[in-house]
């Protein structure tokens, strides 16, 4: 079973649905650097409001203070990250810092799709800050849904969500974060899933991927 393991893929590939619902499968939490990002921002310390710039320009934060962030938090022995690393020395500080404490990352899982379903996903995106849920209008969530159906709370659509910020972020995916693919090849620690597929499918391919039974939760998996 694999118990350290990264998300990674372009923007909208399915990385926080999946790591959610790994995260309630497997028990243990998610690290997921944007939604640090976005709660710093919305409590508006420093880091928030120099990383509200940088995330609503499509830009990524630089590297010393995602590190930080996520090194800061490293308890226990086993990880969940969704959206980290996502620069070649982000990764090289990852397993720096994980083989100085004895536990390497097992495995990163490229989620691949097609800039057509990233732009649909992007521009009909919604997320409960509550409970982590991601939704799609027009497919998991109803057009004029405003309540989360998993929790109840207000569905929001991210700031950095719009047609314009998406074609930089995938800019920034192409130069800054796909590098990562060679990168975790070379050590055989990569496994690439196609996210095209329903959010199901992809989620019982990394429970094989990881070794591990996949549970069907009503409220997790199929929210109303
Ligand atoms: P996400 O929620 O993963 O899509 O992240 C939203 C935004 O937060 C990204 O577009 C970046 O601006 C920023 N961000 C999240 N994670 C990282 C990271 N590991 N390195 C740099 N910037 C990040």
């Amino acid at each position: 079973m694999k118990t350290r393991v990264t998300l990674l893929g372009p923007p909208a590939s399915g990385k926080g649905t999946q790591a959610d619902l790994l995260s309630r499968r497997l028990g243990y939490s998610i690290l997921s650097t944007g939604s640090l990002l976005r709660a710093e921002i919305e409590k508006q310390t420093d880091l928030g409001r120099q990383a509200a710039e940088l995330i609503n320009a499509g830009n990524l934060v630089p590297d010393e203070i995602v590190v930080a962030m996520v090194t800061g938090r490293l308890t226990g022995d086993k990880f969940l990250f969704d959206g980290f690393p996502r620069t070649v020395a982000q990764a090289e500080a990852l397993d720096l810092v994980l083989e100085e404490r004895g536990m390497p990352l097992d495995i990163a899982i490229h989620l691949e799709v097609t800039e057509e379903t990233i732009r649909h996903r992007i521009l009909n995106r919604v997320i409960c800050d509550n409970c982590h849920f991601v939704g799609t209008r027009g497919g998991n969530v109803a057009q004029d849904a405003t309540a989360c159906p998993r929790c109840q709370e207000p569905l929001k659509r991210r700031a950095d969500d719009t047609d314009e910020v998406i074609t930089h972020r995938l800019e920034e995916y192409r130069e800054k974060t796909a590098p990562l693919v060679p990168y975790y090849q070379q050590t055989d620690r990569l496994v690439t899933i196609t996210g095209r597929e329903s959010r199901e499918e992809v989620y019982e391919r990394i429970c094989q991927v990881l070794e591990i039974e996949p549970q069907f939760n009503e409220a997790s998996t199929t929210p109303s």
